[in-house]
């Protein structure tokens, strides 16, 4: 069956090549998202070959194409009373195995093409969970930093006036991601209720006291050590006393430093937007403690560190350089859990040399297609993203069934599941990618294992 090609595209004859080239055509300027389908369907073309029915059924234009796009103005008012305009999005990108699940990012950098890849990659990732959910991203580019909570909960009413209307418990749910945490998810809940008079399981990442999991802030930390752990017991390894970066010093990265800690391993890092701090003698327990009150309170920055713990050594972020002091600090694994693209090919080039054998992203897509190539061929153990982050909407899946259920979980409930979960995505990843000829690649075995229940659900549900 022929694919219908846009004007000025050529057609090769090449099923994928011909949708990749219609979705950079249709999708023009937004880069991350041609990386994210890229990266999914070099690893697809292992399974086309054995089901010629997601061709003719176009499977791969439909699930490139999102189902819906909500982009809207958001003012809000200033604490000086000046009038600000932000642009709010929600893209629902997938529904064929649940409702539409995933985070909304509030940072200056948000545009339609980021959250596009993150709403793609998100339909992959919660199909692995293997709970029900869809795929979906949002946000917007408003900056929290430096606002007052005042302004931060004006501009969350006005963005969720218009969310409302598109979300709801059994459509879309969405969660947190950079820049939406704890605070603006109770400001935008508590809008919410009060526009449509009803209290329900709309959001996920909510207060312990009105809704919320536990173990939600730490899930997707947690999730990505415990996937980490079954990587290196693929090589018979455990983390006492491995060596460990971690970038960023959000959500992400506070809850890996903890669960590496409980492991057994020494984390030497952590960084944010303005540089990278080095701690040779490791970050413990208290070190932890001090960064999680400098992030969640007082909302500093990582640059104090080095002034607060004098062995210390903080790196300024310097744009002109083409790779990230961090990665190149000698480790045994490494953890990006900042944002997309932090690992380009020189970083990778430093990784490998300095002997790391472990690479887990917590973050979406933070390494380049060049960096992630250059893992697979060294046989680094590499965990992509869709993968090894996968453990925060798993248990954003576990509060929304706490939630319709209307009761709690303890603790130890949650993060066993969460740890099973964990376990049986890596299972899935490890042994699809031996099942299509790739043994070791869970690149492979994430996105064909990802792709197979969503477009099998597509067939299922005809033409829609
Ligand atoms: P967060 O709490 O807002 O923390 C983000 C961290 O990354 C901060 O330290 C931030 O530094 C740094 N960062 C963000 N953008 C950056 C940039 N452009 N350059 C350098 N540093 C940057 O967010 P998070 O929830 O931990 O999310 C981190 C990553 O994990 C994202 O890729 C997110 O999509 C992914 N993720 C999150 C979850 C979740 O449950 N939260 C689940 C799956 C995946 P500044 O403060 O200086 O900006």
């Amino acid at each position: 069956m022929s694919v219908m090609t846009p004007p000025g595209v050529k057609n090769s004859g090449d099923y994928i090549e011909d949708v990749m080239s219609i979705v950079k055509a249709k999708n023009a300027a937004e880069p991350e998202f041609h990386q994210a389908v890229q990266e999914v369907f070099d690893s697809l073309r292992l399974v086309l070959q054995k089901h010629p029915e997601y061709r003719s059924s176009k499977i791969l234009e439909r699930i490139t194409e999102p189902e819906r796009v909500i982009m809207f103005r958001v003012p809000w008012f200033d604490d000086q009373g000046n009038v600000q305009i932000n642009r709010g999005f929600r893209i629902e990108m997938n529904s064929a195995i649940g409702p539409y699940k995933g985070g909304l990012r509030f940072h200056p950098s948000v545009n339609l093409g980021i959250l596009k890849f993150l709403a793609f990659e998100q339909v992959f990732k919660n199909s692995l969970t293997t709970l029900p959910m869809g795929g979906g991203k949002g946000g917007s580019d408003f900056d929290p930093k430096g606002k007052s909570d005042n302004e931060v909960m004006r501009f969350c009413q006005s963005f969720m006036t218009e969310l409302q209307r598109h979300i709801g418990p059994d459509t879309d749910v969405p969660a947190g991601d950079i820049g939406v945490g704890g605070r603006e998810i109770g400001f935008m809940f508590g809008q919410y209720k009060r526009l449509r008079n009803e209290f329900t399981g709309v959001l996920t990442g909510k207060g312990l006291g009105w809704g919320g999991s536990l173990i939600r802030p730490e899930a997707t930390g947690y999730g990505c050590v415990y996937f980490a752990e079954e990587m290196l017991k693929s090589r018979k390894e455990s983390f006492q006393g491995k060596l460990c970066l971690v970038s960023g010093s959000g959500n992400v990265s506070q809850y890996t430093v903890e669960k590496l800690l409980d492991l057994g391993a020494k984390p030497l890092t952590f960084s944010d937007s303005d540089g990278v701090v080095y701690d040779p003698d490791g970050i413990d327990r208290e070190k932890l403690a001090w960064v999680m009150e400098l992030k969640n309170v007082r909302r500093g920055r990582i640059r104090e560190y080095g002034e607060k713990f004098k062995k210390a050594i903080f790196m300024p972020t310097d744009i002109k350089l083409e790779h990230n002091p961090l990665w190149n600090i000698k480790a045994d694994c490494a953890f990006p859990s900042a944002t997309q693209n932090e690992i380009r090919a020189k970083d990778a080039a430093n990784l490998i040399n300095n002997g790391c054998k472990l690479v887990a992203e917590g973050a979406n897509m933070p390494s380049t297609l060049e960096a992630t190539k250059m893992f697979l061929e060294a046989k680094v153990l590499y965990g992509p993203a869709k993968a090894a982050n996968a453990g925060g909407v798993a248990t954003s899946g576990l509060e929304m069934a706490q939630n319709s259920a209307r009761l709690s979980w303890t603790r130890e409930e949650v993060d066993d599941r969460l740890h099973k979960i964990m376990i049986a995505i890596h299972k899935n990843c490890f042994e699809t990618a031996e099942k299509y000829g790739t043994p070791g690649n869970l690149v492979n075995g994430a996105n064909i294992g990802g792709f197979l229940k969503v477009a099998n659900a597509m067939l299922d549900q005809g033409l829609v």
